[in-house]
């Protein structure tokens, strides 16, 4: 028995060496490719859903590594956050970001993503302004999504950069509402715009009696709290159509449209607006 034991607690040290070792090695490369300029936005339509017209889109990191192949913001966004990456790599990605947006029709707004690190750093804000100021992008065509999980760490400093982003007309949204830690104090605390319900209720709204109910008083919520709402992973149309039924104005997901390259975006803007 001892000598399993023994065995045990040296295959687990191998297999968590491994896993550091792996941890930093994605860093690495992670670090070559954003000074690099190699991590790219995507971009993801979101839209009207009473007229299925695009009104913006959610720029998505994209990695494609010329060593490590395809690696998932999933997996490098947690190592960009815990090995203090994030913040070169989020600059990157809103200058490339807002750069392909200024090309867009101006009423498209940009949805951009901050890490709950990045609320925690007073940095941030002063950073964003910079690149807005830089590529002469209107602060009103941006909107920055966070999570609760990233309100939680540092109220008081998440609510200084909030107010730094809002004083310049930049909207806020509440990204992936009903995951996670979810709180109505947060609502009443925090001045959102939006709100964007997570994809796990969308999923699972048509054969699912308590997810439709957590959805409408979502909706009806924030109908009284004069929120927007944009419902996330719409992946066919009869969940578009009970959506807009119980009110809710905006939408995302496959049904849609994938998130594209840039120069994919701007074709199927093209396509929409004519050239
Ligand atoms: P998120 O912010 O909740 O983004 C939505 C995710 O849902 C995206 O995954 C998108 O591709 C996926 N999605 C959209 N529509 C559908 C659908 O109809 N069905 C399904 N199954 N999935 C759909 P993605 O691009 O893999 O990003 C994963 C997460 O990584 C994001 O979740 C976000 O938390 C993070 N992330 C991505 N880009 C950035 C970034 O630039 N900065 C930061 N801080 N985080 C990012
Ligand atoms: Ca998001
Ligand atoms: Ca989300
Ligand atoms: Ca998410």
């Amino acid at each position: 028995a001892k000598r399993s034991g023994r065995g045990r607690v040296v295959v687990y040290t191998r297999e968590m060496e491994e896993a550091a070792k792996r941890l930093t090695r994605i860093e690495q490369a992670l670090r070559r490719a954003v000074s690099a300029g190699e991590v790219e936005p995507h971009f993801q339509p979101i839209v009207d859903l009473s007229t299925r017209r695009v009104i913006g889109f959610e720029a998505l990191a994209r990695w494609n590594d010329r060593d490590l192949g395809f690696v998932p913001p999933d997996v490098f966004i947690p190592i960009a956050e815990e090995r203090g990456v994030i913040a070169s790599l989020s600059q990157l990605l809103l200058d490339k970001a807002t750069r392909v947006a200024s090309q867009w029709p101006d009423e498209l707004f940009l949805s951009f993503n901050l890490s709950p690190s990045q609320l925690v750093d007073q940095n941030t804000g002063y950073q964003i302004l910079s690149i807005l100021a830089r590529n002469e992008f209107d602060p009103r065509r941006l909107e920055i999504e966070i999570t609760e999980t990233g309100l939680m760490t540092d109220a008081s400093s998440a609510e200084k950069i909030i107010g730094e982003l809002r004083s310049v007309g930049i909207r806020i949204s509440l990204d992936d509402f009903g995951t996670g830690q979810s709180s109505l104090g947060r609502l009443r605390d925090f001045p959102f715009d939006k709100l964007k319900i997570d994809r796990a209720f969308v999923s699972s709204i048509l054969n699912d009696k308590p997810s439709e109910h957590i959805i409408r008083a979502i909706l009806a919520m924030c109908e009284g709290l004069g929120m927007y709402v944009v419902a996330e992973g719409i992946e066919d149309d009869a969940q578009a159509e009970m959506l807009s039924e119980f009110g809710c104005s905006g939408g995302q997901g496959y049904l849609f449209g994938r998130p594209q390259n840039a120069e994919a975006t701007s074709a199927f803007l093209h396509a929409c607006y004519g050239p």
